[in-house]
């Protein structure tokens, strides 16, 4: 298994870690942003840029991150999130913040056996993409999305 193999396998297993607790929980949030349509963490992505103002996924280019907008869609107000069905993006593009946040209710549902290999995992996809000086995130992505 290669390098981008390797994180997209742990992206993988992220996503079979969350799907049946957040598919419960998120559409049911009752932290709603723009006048109740958009719901719970993500209804801040249109406004932050899908977090990467902050700086959240400075592994990518700013070109990658463009066509990943027109590839899947961007919304002005919403960003990637789809109000039925959530995220737009495959996790292996979402930024940092996306990987890492869990609220409170989420961890309660998830427990702290999950929770224990969920941050094992954040740990390697983040150390995936970062721990190159080179920035071997960067230039397979724009390889990808050339
Ligand atoms: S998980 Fe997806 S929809 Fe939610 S903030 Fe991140 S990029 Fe936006």
């Amino acid at each position: 298994m290669n390098f981008f193999q390797r994180y997209e396998s742990e992206c993988r297993r992220m996503d079979n870690l969350l799907k049946e607790a957040t598919s419960e929980l998120c559409p049911s949030c009752d932290v709603l942003f723009h006048e109740a349509e958009a719901m719970g963490c993500c209804g801040f992505c249109g406004d932050m840029n899908a977090y990467r103002d902050m700086g959240s996924s400075s592994w990518m280019s700013d070109e990658t991150f463009l066509k990943l907008k027109i590839k899947y869609g961007w919304d002005e107000r919403y960003g990637f999130l789809d109000l039925n069905t959530g995220c737009k993006i495959p996790r292996i593009y979402r930024a940092d913040i996306c990987l890492t946040f869990m609220c409170g209710e989420l961890r309660k549902m998830l427990g702290p056996e999950k929770i224990r290999m969920l941050d094992k995992l954040t740990s390697r996809i983040l150390f995936d993409r970062y721990s190159d000086p080179d920035n071997k995130m960067m230039k397979i992505l724009d390889e990808e999305f050339v």
